[in-house]
């Protein structure tokens, strides 16, 4: 876990951890039986329910969750946080043991959506009564979009589409596709069909025309992650997908917050880290929450830009844009609890950069590089709760 740390510094770490083990001491430690040493080497593998649904879906509901949050995790304020559900081992163990030892809920968008999104999220907020965004989006990708019926083979099983990615398939894959289906008897022998299947499955392709898949438009992913048109319009197209291939799916967000409409009937203010498009804020927006004001951290200057955008077009609160978690000092942090009187709401998904299966290269797990931007979020949640404990 050193390597985490490199940007608070030595003695800050020490301290964290330090500050750590006294807190779990406090509320018993692990509340989920054997759990391994603070060093992040532990062996034991999340377990990932299937059906993934978290604890309870529109639809889906397992029998009998209780949940019992450690004292240490009760807010003020809520928070939430999300990131992908499949990570090198031991990652939510620790992300976890820092986030009070809340069970993460793992949740596969695919049960609210037509397009899988496996996440995991560890929130301190109610489970019950919550509400979906009506009307629930389409499950199916003829629902979405019926027009691809027309050129979609039968041979073609999917009715459903895989993640959506922050990068699309080249038009050389495309072209490679059209070229084989042109040359082969219809239906193509199983040999193609495979290759062809898998291709799709991989970039998400659909068809377009006779021989023809393609991936899909920027607006059709917006359409997919509950967000709404054009959101991202106005960035570069590569710049779209990535973000849009980033962000939070807005129902299933939506659905975890939607229990803070009745508890906060004049609005809420919000402190949301690694703001990306605003998938958070788009959620309390549909959800008719109103935000009397955020704090929205976030360092990709297109997101900030997508985010004020649609702020200015759709908000009358105040939006403060801060670009870099690292700058969020104590100080800092205490001056915006100040002047908002405290947070309401800590949301945020940190970079997944080093944890997501789709990166063969630097998937070296919590520590590395960007995904080590999390402690940032246990920190700046701490020194939120602490400030306003004082309050
Ligand atoms: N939940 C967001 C997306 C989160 S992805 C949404 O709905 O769109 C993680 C985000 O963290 C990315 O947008 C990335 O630009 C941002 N980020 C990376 N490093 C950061 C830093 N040091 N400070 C603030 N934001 C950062």
């Amino acid at each position: 876990m050193d390597r985490c740390f490199d940007s608070f510094g030595e003695r800050e770490k020490a301290r964290l951890m330090e500050e750590r083990k006294k807190k779990r001491k406090r509320y018993g430690g692990g509340s989920h039986g054997n759990r391994s040493s603070l060093d992040g080497s532990d062996d034991e593998q999340m377990h990932l329910p299937n059906p993934m649904v978290g604890f309870n879906l529109p639809g889906y509901r397992r029998p009998s969750v209780m949940r019992m949050l450690p004292q240490q995790a009760i807010g003020p304020p809520f928070f939430y946080y999300e990131n992908v559900a499949r990570t090198p081992r031991g990652v939510w163990e620790t992300i976890s043991r820092f986030l009070y030892d809340i069970e993460p809920e793992f949740v596969d968008s695919m049960h609210l959506s037509a397009a899988a999104r496996k996440r995991g999220y560890i929130h301190n907020l109610p489970i019950e009564n919550r509400s979906p965004l009506l009307p629930l989006p389409p499950k199916t990708i003829f629902e979405a979009f019926p027009h691809y019926k027309k050129w979609w083979p039968s041979w073609d099983p999917r009715r459903q589409l895989n993640c959506l990615q922050t990068t699309v398939a080249s038009a050389k894959t495309t072209e490679r596709i059209q070229c084989l289906l042109a040359r082969s008897s219809n239906p193509p022998p199983p040999s193609v069909q495979k290759y062809v299947i898998d291709e799709c499955r991989k970039w998400n392709l659909v068809w377009v025309g006779k021989n023809k898949v393609a991936p899909l438009e920027p607006n059709e992913v917006e359409y997919l992650l509950g967000f709404p048109r054009d959101h991202t319009r106005g960035v570069g197209k590569t710049e779209r997908y990535k973000s849009l291939g980033n962000s939070f799916h807005v129902d299933t967000v939506a659905y975890h917050l939607s229990v803070l409409r009745d508890m906060f009937p004049n609005g809420v203010s919000v402190l949301s880290l690694f703001t990306g498009i605003g998938g958070g804020e788009v959620a309390l927006h549909r959800l008719g929450i109103h935000m009397r004001a955020v704090v929205s951290v976030e360092i990709g200057e297109a997101n900030r830009r997508i985010l004020r955008g649609w702020w200015d077009q759709t908000q009358t609160g105040t939006l403060i844009e801060v670009a870099d978690v690292k700058s969020l000092t104590p100080d800092i942090i205490a001056s915006y609890v100040g002047r908002f009187g405290g947070f309401d709401l800590v949301i945020g998904g940190s970079p997944c950069n080093n944890l997501a299966g789709s990166n063969r290269h630097h998937r070296d797990g919590l520590e590395g590089e960007q995904s080590s931007l999390f402690y940032h979020y246990f920190r700046i949640l701490d020194v939120v709760k602490s400030a306003m404990a004082r309050m």
